[in-house]
């Protein structure tokens, strides 16, 4: 079992918003957070200890984090 990072709880709050549903219940059951910000898929494996402690943050698998990242990055490219 995923143990979720600690927030201050205003960041908490908009998570959970944002997400429908708690992200620390996901992350307790070792599960992506629901759609559309994640898969809902089991969130076991993950590269390294970078994209692990992610996990704890966000409560995205690594899939869903390589979709984010690749998101930003196309943003990130677009603003130039
Ligand atoms: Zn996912």
């Amino acid at each position: 079992m995923a143990k979720p990072a600690k927030k201050a709880p205003e960041i908490e709050k908009f998570l959970t918003k944002l997400l429908g549903s708690s992200r620390i219940d996901a992350i307790e059951k070792d599960l992506c957070v629901p759609a559309p910000i994640g898969c809902g898929g089991p969130a076991k494996f993950f590269r390294n200890a970078i994209s692990e402690r992610d996990y704890t943050l966000s409560g995205m698998c690594q899939t869903c984090q390589d979709q984010v990242q690749a998101l930003m990055d196309r943003m990130a490219r677009e603003k130039h």
